[in-house]
Formats: structure tokens, C-alpha cells, sequence
């Protein structure tokens, strides 16, 4: 064995005891770089996708999310937000469901555009909720917490098994986030949804509808809904947030 393997341990091993107090204390360092995460987030997705119907041909919804992909990225990576390369995808699984990889990769599943039917200001609220997960670093923090420092120390130096890291980032992104995340995804996505020059009052469209298909399926619901608050929660909560910035719309008039 290489007798310089327990120094260089050792120095790592203090590198993320300082990481992890940072986080911890002050939250002004990450253990994973920008970098770390787009590679990381890229393939989780591209082993996600492989297993869950992979990317929709259909024109309608394609074109869909390349157009609210579009106006979506380009406030998601103004100033203060970092400039992740955001991806927004179709994919092509009759689940009603959304969910965000660490370094921008969206999927937009196919029962979604169908339980909205097809409204571009609803489906753009999800797409911003899904934006501020990356944008805030949601899973990426998730990930820090619960993948284990080795596997992260291993993907920092360029030697994980990248199927391993990418199988467990992939089976994370679809885990629950905090209440307080969801929340905040809420707040962020409608307020990404405004500034993207949609109505940010159909997040309460997009949350009745859930409260409806809740009722009749919930086995098609088990993933997304599983993962968030209670929609009436939500809801209650995106409306004092509207009055609170003086917003009506379509949805919501104070
Ligand atoms: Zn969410």
C-alpha cells in the first residue's frame, strides 16, 4: 500500500471537518463546487431519464418547454442567481410530476402538461418552482448532507464510480425536500414566473388541480406530492405572499 495514503486522508479528512463546520455555521462555503454539481446533475439525469421514459418527441410539448424554458433561464440566471446552464425537458412518463437536478437540468413530465391542460402560465409556475431548487441549491444541499463525504471527496478528486454517485444523486432528487424549501420554491417560482411575463396567480390553479387528481389517483401522484407540503399549506401561504407584494391576476384578486 502507498505509505502516503494516511497523510493525504488525513488532510482531507480536515479539509471537510472545516467545510462542514463552514456550512454549518455560516453557510459561506459548499462542499461541492458549481462545477461538481453540473457534472454531477448531469449524470444523475442522464441515468433518471434512462429509467423513467426518457425525453417526449411530441411536438406540442417539446415546444412547450423550450419556450418556457427559454424566458425561464433568462431570469433564473440574472443577478443574484447564478448562472447554472439550465436545461428544461420533457419527459415522456404519464405521471403527474416535475423535478430539478443540481446544476439546472429540469424534467417537465408528460401527465403534468395534461392535468394543466396544456396552460403555459401554470405549467411555467412549476417550471419556475423547479428553477428555484437549483437556483437556491436545494438538492445540492440535500446531497451534501446525505450522500456521504466519501463519495463526495472521491467526486472531487475525479476518482468516484460515477455510475454509483449518479444512481444515489438520481434516487435523491425524487426524496422529499424540507417544508421550508418548498415554500420558498413557491415564493421564488412565482415570483421567476412574473418577471418571465406570466400570470404567477395560476400557481393557485396549478394547485387546485392537485388537490383534485389527489383525491380521484393518488398513486399517480405519489412522487411530486409526496414531497411537498400540503397543497391547502401552499396555497395559503402563496396568497398572503401575493397580497404581501400587492400582485392579482387571473387567479387571485385581494
Ligand atoms: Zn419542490
Amino acid at each position: 500500500m502507498n505509505r502516503r495514503w494516511p497523510g493525504v486522508l488525513g488532510a482531507i479528512g480536515a479539509t471537510v471537518l472545516i467545510l462542514t463546520i463552514n456550512i454549518g455555521g455560516c453557510g459561506g462555503a459548499h462542499l461541492l463546487s458549481r462545477n461538481d454539481e453540473i457534472r454531477m446533475g448531469r449524470e444523475a439525469a442522464a441515468d433518471f431519464e434512462a429509467k423513467n421514459g426518457g425525453q417526449s418527441r411530441d411536438a406540442r410539448l417539446v415546444g412547450l418547454t423550450r419556450t418556457i424554458g427559454q424566458r425561464m433561464t433568462r431570469v433564473a440566471t440574472a443577478a443574484p442567481y447564478y448562472a447554472y446552464p439550465y436545461d428544461f425537458r420533457t419527459l415522456d412518463n404519464r405521471q403527474v410530476n416535475a423535478n430539478a437536478f443540481p446544476g439546472g437540468i429540469i424534467y417537465m413530465w408528460r401527465g403534468l402538461f395534461e392535468a394543466v391542460k396544456y396552460d403555459e402560465a401554470q405549467l411555467a409556475w412549476v417550471a419556475g418552482h423547479e428553477a428555484t431548487h437549483v437556483a437556491r441549491r436545494h438538492a445540492t444541499q440535500r446531497i451534501e448532507r446525505q450522500l456521504g463525504y466519501s463519495l463526495i471527496i472521491q467526486l472531487a478528486l475525479g476518482k468516484g464510480d460515477v455510475a454509483q454517485i449518479a444512481g444515489a444523486v438520481s434516487g435523491l432528487t425524487l426524496q422529499a425536500y424540507g417544508r421550508d424549501q418548498e415554500l420558498e420554491a413557491d415564493r421564488l417560482g412565482a415570483q421567476f414566473t412574473r418577471q418571465a411575463g406570466y400570470d404567477p396567480t395560476a400557481a393557485l390553479a396549478v394547485l387546485e388541480t392537485f388537490k383534485k387528481i389527489q383525491g380521484k389517483e393518488p398513486s399517480d401522484l405519489e412522487i411530486f406530492f409526496a414531497s411537498h407540503p400540503g397543497n391547502s399549506t401552499r396555497e395559503d401561504h402563496l396568497k398572503a405572499y401575493f397580497r404581501e407584494q400587492g400582485w392579482s391576476g387571473q387567479y387571485f384578486k385581494p
